[in-house]
């Protein structure tokens, strides 16, 4: 069995995001109507993508919303995961 060394340094959880490619993309607004929570429209009906990763809760919209993309502008990307958010509770100085 291969070890954890084989393996790149910088491999860890990934995470999945949204991103489009805005020269493909034609403002079809397909993505936006299936998932507003994460796609808006600017004034122009071309989306803009909440930052960030997609909640587990939603993937299989973001994935449909790869899929019904009429201009293939639409994909999930890997990205590393977001560290852990600070626990509050130590940041405060002890006395
Ligand atoms: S469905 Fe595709 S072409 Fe239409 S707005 Fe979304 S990314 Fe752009």
């Amino acid at each position: 069995m291969t070890q954890g060394h084989d393996r790149p340094a910088a491999t860890g959880p990934r995470e999945l995001a949204l991103r489009v490619n805005p020269i493909a993309c034609e403002a079809h607004g397909v993505c936006i109507g299936l998932l507003p929570e994460l796609i808006a429209a600017d004034p122009w009906g071309y989306p803009i993508i909440r930052p960030g990763p997609v909640p587990l809760r939603l993937l299989s919209l973001a994935r449909r919303a790869v899929t019904d993309c009429p201009t293939l502008a639409l994909r999930l990307a890997e990205q590393p995961a977001s560290p852990p958010r600070p626990d509050r509770r130590r940041a405060r100085p002890e006395r």
